[in-house]
């Protein structure tokens, strides 16, 4: 007998139909033998109708009221799912947040899960009873006891968070497609199912847009090693498997804000050849990391950032033993790029920089959380340290710095994040994740026919697993930044302090000297709801403190590849920007991690960039899917 959580999705309960529906697989899965515990999300589009009663009210609610609000469609679905399985004789019982005890920050709209009370929750469970729980929402205990909501897409997070309070066999996540497939299918009908995909590489496609799991479930699952699979609710089908390895013993207590890092890496074989200048227009980028690859150059990270004008600057890193393979590719391909650009503009130049290292700080509790780049970026301030390139994913942030200063700065880091040295684990100064992925975890015995089909196509998975689509982000660009340990601190401090979470950050390589100060330009990506007050926060600031221009730009797409096994695949990169270049498409921006690559195109754009490069990696299967409306 298992004891598995199951949660259902808005569209799952959309009607009263689907609400008896669920309640037939629930009791089947009872009669089978098992324990249930049933997470639910308010029917079909409630949420959305609540939030546009809202805004007819007010342009800008109190966040308090719109928690009250927002709560009451998920309490909708719990009483009436409890009746369906009362009809079918099993028994049941609805409970919120606050009835079970899901305690959380006392933050509305976003609230973190502190811990879970499973007194009630397992009483229940052991006098036979289903219990059907109210996801996306909980209680604070601080001072009065105030409903709170976990943030958009957050029923997700609820159940797997209660599936790790209860130590659940496993969690199934049910919803509108038949698992997590290679992209979006409502943009690309031929997008293929995956068996299986690692925690790491779903923690990315979540956090890239894909909306199919909230990437907060997928940290919990994760950190606890929580048997996750997402299946469709309206067939029998296996679904897709989110696999990790096996975690060390973790506290429930403070479950989601127990640890925001988790290692410090470094990495002091790098070096980084930038080049300054090239023409921004499409085609750029393919030329130059397809004559890279033609070389079997392998470049670790790769950055891209906006400029005045109409030129931008490039650079990546490489191991220090295939620099002058790098440099001499660059060299050679600068003086074409050169001729092609505008005749007037300053000639582009290829810089190289030996001695350099990467810290990286890693950890899934650092998602929309924005104060954790900050407090890097802070810890290497105050150790004297420069940051010369910055490079972001949800779970890693990445700093080059100056070689020398490397020790100073991984000293500093581990003593600011509280991480032992010996917690780096065996020869982790290579600062990559290749040795944490894998299929660990501890499964299900009913996913084991499912899972030896995923571990035998595992073996050399292919290098892009998923492609994903952000329509929701905003560029923005503060210009002439003086270049000296402190900025990137300062800056990001500010925005953390608002509670605004910056997704990638680029600094610009092109540094100028203005008023005797050398400056340099930084961009990055917020949500589009952050974009206007970051906007107007920060040309205040600016102003006060001598900095250039703030520039926003609403109108971004970010499209992005995310696998695995892109580790020490040149061509990647060169694949992808190929696959824009072919439409026509510039690009604005690039940033890196280890396992995926995302570029800001122009928001119109967004759809058609993420077309072809799902074609261009081979990811479309013979069979079409149709979303259920
Ligand atoms: P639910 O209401 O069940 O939580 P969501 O709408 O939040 O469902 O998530 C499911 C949707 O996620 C799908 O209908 C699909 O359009 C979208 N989606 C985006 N990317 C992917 C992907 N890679 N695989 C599957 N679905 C995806
Ligand atoms: N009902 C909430 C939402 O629409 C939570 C969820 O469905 O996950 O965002
Ligand atoms: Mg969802």
């Amino acid at each position: 007998m298992a004891l598995i959580v199951q949660k259902y999705g808005g569209t799952s309960v959309g009607s009263v139909e689907r609400i008896q529906a669920v309640a037939q697989r629930v009791y089947k899965t009872v009669k089978a033998g098992n324990s249930i515990v049933v997470v639910v999300s308010a029917m079909g589009k409630t949420t959305d109708g609540l939030v546009k009663l809202a805004t007819e009210i007010s342009p800008n609610p109190n966040r308090r009221e719109m928690d009250m609000l927002l709560s009451t469609g998920e309490q909708v679905t719990i009483a009436l799912l409890s009746m369906a399985l009362q009809e079918l004789g099993q028994p049941a019982i609805s409970m919120t947040g606050a009835q079970v005890g899901i305690v959380t920050e006392a933050e509305y709209s976003r609230a973190r899960i502190l811990h879970i009370e499973t007194t009630r929750l397992s009483r229940h469970i052991n006098e036979g009873k289903v219990v059907v729980v109210a996801g996306f929402q909980g209680i604070s205990n601080a001072g009065e006891m105030e409903i709170t909501t976990l943030g958009r897409g957050g029923s997700d997070t609820s159940a797997v968070a209660i599936a790790a309070a209860l130590k659940a066999n496993f969690c199934e996540i049910y919803t509108d497609v038949p698992g997590i497939l290679t992209t979006d299918p409502r943009l690309v009908a031929e997008a293929q199912l995956m068996d299986a995909i690692t925690c790491d590489e779903m923690l990315e496609l979540a956090s890239l847009g894909a909306k199919v799991l909230h990437p907060r479930a997928v940290e919990i699952a994760r950190n606890y090693g929580v048997p996750l699979v997402v299946r469709s609710s309206w067939t029998d089908q296996p679904g897709t498997w989110v696999t990790s390895a096996k975690p060390q013993g973790r506290s429930l207590i403070n479950l989601e804000i127990a640890r925001p890092v988790d290692a410090v890496e470094f990495d002091t074989d790098q070096a980084k050849v930038a080049l300054l200048r090239v023409p921004d227009k499409p085609g750029v980028a393919a030329r130059l990391f397809g004559e890279i690859s033609r070389q079997k150059v392998d470049v670790d990270l790769i950055i891209q950032s906006v400029h005045e004008g109409n030129s931008n600057d490039i650079a990546f890193t490489v191991t220090t033993p295939i620099l002058k393979r790098a440099e001499a590719v660059a060299t050679a391909i600068a003086p074409a790029l050169r001729s092609q650009s505008n005749p007037k503009l300053e000639e582009a130049e290829v810089m190289v920089e030996h001695n350099i290292a990467k810290v990286s700080i890693a950890g899934a509790g650092m998602i929309g959380r924005p104060g954790v780049a900050a407090k890097m970026f802070a810890t290497l301030a105050e150790a004297g340290v420069n940051i010369q390139m910055i490079s972001t994913s949800e779970v890693k942030v990445s700093c080059v710095v100056n070689a020398a200063e490397c020790d100073r700065a991984v000293l500093a880091l581990r003593t600011a994040f509280e991480i032992e040295a010996g917690e780096q684990g065996a020869g982790s100064n290579d600062g990559k994740l290749s040795t944490q992925h894998g299929l660990n975890a501890p499964l299900p015995l009913t996913a084991l026919s499912t899972q030896h089909s995923a571990l035998s196509t595992q073996h050399s998975p292919p290098p892009v697993r998923g492609v994903a689509l952000d329509l929701n982000q905003a560029r923005l660009a503060i210009r002439q930044l003086p270049d000296r340990p402190g900025m990137a601190a300062k800056l990001f401090g500010l925005l953390a302090k608002h509670n605004i979470s910056v997704d990638m950050i680029i600094q610009s390589q092109r540094c100028r000297v203005i008023d005797g100060v050398p400056r340099r330009d930084i961009a990055f990506t917020v949500s589009r709801i952050d974009g206007e007050n970051a906007k107007k926060m920060l040309t205040q600031v600016a102003a006060e403190l001598g900095w250039g221009e703030v520039v926003l730009d609403s109108a971004i797409a970010k499209v992005s590849i995310v696998g695995a096994g892109m580790l020490g695949q040149p061509g990647v990169a060169a694949k992808m920007f190929e696959a824009l270049a072919q439409q026509e498409i510039n690009i604005q921006m690039i940033a890196t991690s280890e396992i995926k690559i995302s570029c800001v195109v122009a928001q119109e754009q967004g759809v058609k960039a993420l077309q072809a490069i799902h074609a261009a990696f081979e990811l479309a299967g013979s069979e079409k899917f149709v979303v259920p409306a």
